[in-house]
């Protein structure tokens, strides 16, 4: 059986959430509690899931805005996954500030992660790869056997992420999208952090930044 995706859309900027779960041990992972940690966890409990981790595409404080009380809230131990370039952005509350927002800070990771590393959920596995950018530590979650790409804020569906905020580079984006988004098969889907979703082979054709 194919992996469970649910998508909630989250938050002042409208965020999409990921939930990723395997039907038959039911781990789930939540990619970017953007918002309403309890929100995610009423839904993980309706799911009958079991929360084991969160994966962070980056440290953005419309990705995880609702951490704090999702983690607090979940009745066992809550893995909480960030690339360490994006370390001092999560520790300033995701840069919230800027715009004129305040979150609760977020417990302190303990999974850094690295380009190629191997994550996964019950049988499925997801390969990190390190995407600067948007972000310093960006990061994307691959899933080969699903043709399956958590993309972030890297791509959108005919756009890609900005590069104005701190630490970010367009020169390093774009040849972060040529390595590691251009080079998958076009049927891959690509699930992003805001907006309806794509597939590489689409993105190829119609993206006007490509
Ligand atoms: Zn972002
Ligand atoms: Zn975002």
């Amino acid at each position: 059986m194919a992996i469970f995706v649910k998508m909630l859309e989250l938050g002042p900027v409208l965020t999409n959430c990921y939930l990723i779960m395997d039907d038959d041990s039911r781990e789930l992972v939540v990619i970017d509690p953007g918002w309403d940690g309890k929100v995610i966890l009423q839904e993980i409990k309706m799911l009958g899931g079991v929360l084991s981790a969160v994966w962070l595409t980056h440290g953005h404080f419309d990705h995880l805005g609702g951490i704090a009380d999702l983690v607090r809230g979940n009745e066992t131990d809550v893995e909480v996954c960030l690339h360490s370039e994006d370390k001092l952005l999560y520790e300033d509350q995701g840069g919230a500030a800027f715009f004129g927002l305040s979150i609760e800070a977020g417990p302190e990771p303990k999974c850094w992660l690295k380009d190629g590393q191997e994550l996964s959920v019950g049988r499925f596995g997801f390969e990190v790869r390190h995407t600067p950018g948007h972000t310093p530590g960006h990061v994307v979650f691959y899933c080969k056997k699903e043709n399956l790409l958590f993309s972030g804020d890297l791509i959108f569906q005919s756009s890609i992420g900005r590069t104005d905020l701190p630490g970010g580079s367009f020169k390093q984006i774009m040849s972060s999208i040529k390595e590691n988004v251009l080079t998958l098969p076009d049927n891959t889907k690509i699930l992003s952090g805001h907006g309806p979703e794509t597939t590489v082979g689409q993105e190829r054709i119609n993206n006007p930044y490509l």
